[in-house]
Order: C-alpha cells, then structure tokens, then sequence
C-alpha cells in the first residue's frame, strides 16, 4: 500500500463523510432523485444513480439493498434523464453467480416496467467474469441493459470481443481498482491510450461505448474517432462523476449536442459509503485540502 492510501485508510470516518461529500448526492433516495432532476432541469445534464455499498455478505442487507433499489425505481418512474446503476458484491455475489444472477435480475425486470435502463458496475478483477457471466444472461432479456469493462485489464479486448453481437451500452473506464502487474497495465498514459483503442473496437464490434473519463483530452480523442468512423451523436455518450469539478467542459459537450451523463451515488446508510468515499479520495488527495481551505474560509473569512 502506498503512502497515500496509507494515510487515506487512517482518515477518522466523520471526515472522510465530510471530504467526500461532493461525490455524493446525499442520505435519501429523495436527495439522489432531487440531484439528478437538478442536473437534468438546470443543464441538461443526465444521470446514474447508484446505491453506495459493497461486500455485502449476509442475506438481510442485500435484501435491504434489493428494496433501496425498488424503493429508487418506484421513486424514478418512468423519466427520460437517469439511469441507475448497481454492483454484484452488493447484491448477493457472496452466495454465488446463480443467486447474484436472480437478485439482479428482480431488480432489472422491475425497471423496465418503467423503461428505466440498468448498469451493472465493475469490480475488482476477481468480478469480471461473474459480472460478464450474468450480463450475457440477463441481457438476452433486456436489450437496454448494459455492463462495465476496465481498460487496464489485460483481457478486456477479448472481453470486447466475446460480446460480438449483443449490441450494448458498455461503459469504458480505466478502472478504480488497483490491479497486479500480472494482469494490468500498471501505467495510467498506457490505460488511457488503451481506452482510445477500445472506444475504437467497440464501434466497430456494433456496441454503444460510454466514454467514462475526465481527462478532457482523452474525451475528444474519442470524440474524433466516433466522427472518423462516421458515428452519430446518440452511438455514444461521455460520462463522469458527480463532484469532479468539470462543469465548463460538460456544458461544452452538451452544447456540441454530446450526450453526458453523471455518476450519482447515495447512500441511506454512511457505513455502505465509506469505501467508496475513500477511493474517491485516493484518486485526488487534493480535493481534502480544498474542502478544509473552505471551511477555514467560512470560519475565518480569510483565503
Ligand atoms: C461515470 C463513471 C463510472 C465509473 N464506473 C466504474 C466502474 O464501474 N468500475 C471501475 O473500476 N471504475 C469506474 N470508474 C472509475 C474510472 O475508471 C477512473 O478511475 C476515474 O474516472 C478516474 O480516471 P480518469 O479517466 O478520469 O483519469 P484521471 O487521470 O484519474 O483523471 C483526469 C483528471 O480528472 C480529475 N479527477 C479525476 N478523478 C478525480 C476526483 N476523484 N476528484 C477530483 N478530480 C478528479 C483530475 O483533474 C484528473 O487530472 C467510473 C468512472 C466514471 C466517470
């Protein structure tokens, strides 16, 4: 462990809540719901909303979770700007592909009552095939359902490929999770240049890349080759996270008639949020220093 997470791991809980909190829409499904017809109403900026939480090992919370997840979808209905978004270690992983499977497949076969598209996040690489197994199965379904691949894996063109004919939303990130050397890049310019390959591949394999990155060189790059390949507008969206201070180039984007979509978690309780809150800490260390220079502000009035 570096340095970094090292200290980040030693962050007292009340502070991680507070550095963390531009990354997170709040303790309700009413506050998740309020920031994304905030983003939809004021800038025309869409949404996934996600229930924070993760390793979840004992039946009565991935129940409490497949009602959160109900509850959220009854709450949505039918609407044109969000999306929700959910993860297998939250939603019965621990007891098996076959038992995640039918968990997540309640809670898909509830949304699209009310046309409310799902994506099934990606963890750690001991998820991806788990993830990928139950995508296939439940995809044949619902078409609109659509699933997560990391660019620093080394499998994910072959994971790309494996998926020939599905046609799907497929979000393309570099990945949060650290990854041994044996089987990821170990190199973020290497990854990202990787993404621009795979924005590439998925074109061509028939899919709907979801561009999920905030290196705004990066995001036109892949722009240029969706122009290149003679791709529309609706073939392909950009998407970041909620809290990522990149509002001017967002508003840029939809301006330029690009779809953009943000990540929206939320939590009903802290305790589900937190390793989510530090790994989001560990990607900008520097987002603590300036929440604390704000607050010094307020209390002090002094820059
Ligand atoms: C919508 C969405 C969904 C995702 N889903 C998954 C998933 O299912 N599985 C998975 O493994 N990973 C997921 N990720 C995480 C992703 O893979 C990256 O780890 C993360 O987006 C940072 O990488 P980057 O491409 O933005 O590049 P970076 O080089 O990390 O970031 C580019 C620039 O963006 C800014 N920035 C980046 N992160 C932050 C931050 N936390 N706070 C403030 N500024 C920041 C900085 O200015 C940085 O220089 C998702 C990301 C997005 C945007």
């Amino acid at each position: 462990m570096g340095l970094k997470n090292f200290i980040i791991k030693l962050i007292p809980i009340p502070l991680v809540k507070l550095f963390a909190s531009p990354y997170v829409a709040g303790d309700s499904i009413e506050a998740a719901i309020d920031t994304a017809q905030k983003f939809w109403k004021d800038r025309h900026v869409c949404s996934t909303i996600d229930l924070l939480g993760e390793e979840i090992e004992s039946d009565d919370e991935v129940q409490y979770t497949v009602n959160v997840y109900e509850r959220l979808i009854d709450a949505l209905g039918h609407q044109d700007y969000a999306t929700i978004s959910l993860k297998p270690s939250q939603l019965g992983s621990h007891k098996g592909a076959d038992h995640c499977k039918k968990v997540i497949g309640g809670i898909v076969a509830r949304a699209k009552q009310h046309n409310i598209k799902v994506t099934l996040d990606m963890e750690d690489h001991s998820f991806t095939d788990m993830t990928l197994d139950i995508f296939r199965a439940l995809k044949k379904d619902h078409p609109t359902f659509g699933t997560v691949l990391q660019t620093r894996l080394f499998r994910t063109d072959d994971d790309i490929k494996s998926l020939k004919g599905l046609n799907a939303r497929i979000r393309i990130c570099i990945g949060i999770y650290n990854e041994p050397k044996e089987i990821a890049l170990q190199s973020k310019p290497e990854m990202k240049k990787k993404l621009l390959q795979q924005v590439e591949l998925l074109f061509k394999e028939g899919h709907y890349p979801e561009i999920a990155t905030h290196d705004e060189a990066v995001t036109r790059e892949a722009i240029d080759i969706a122009e290149r390949l003679n791709m529309k507008k609706d073939q392909y969206e950009v998407q970041m996270l909620m809290g990522v201070p990149k509002q001017t180039y967002q508003d840029e984007l939809i301006q330029n008639g690009v779809l953009v979509r943000v990540y929206v978690p939320f939590a009903e309780k802290w305790k589900y949020a937190i390793a989510y809150c530090k790994r989001r800490l560990a990607a900008n260390p520097a987002m603590a220093a300036y929440i604390m220079k704000n607050i010094l502000y307020k209390a002090t009035g002094k820059h």
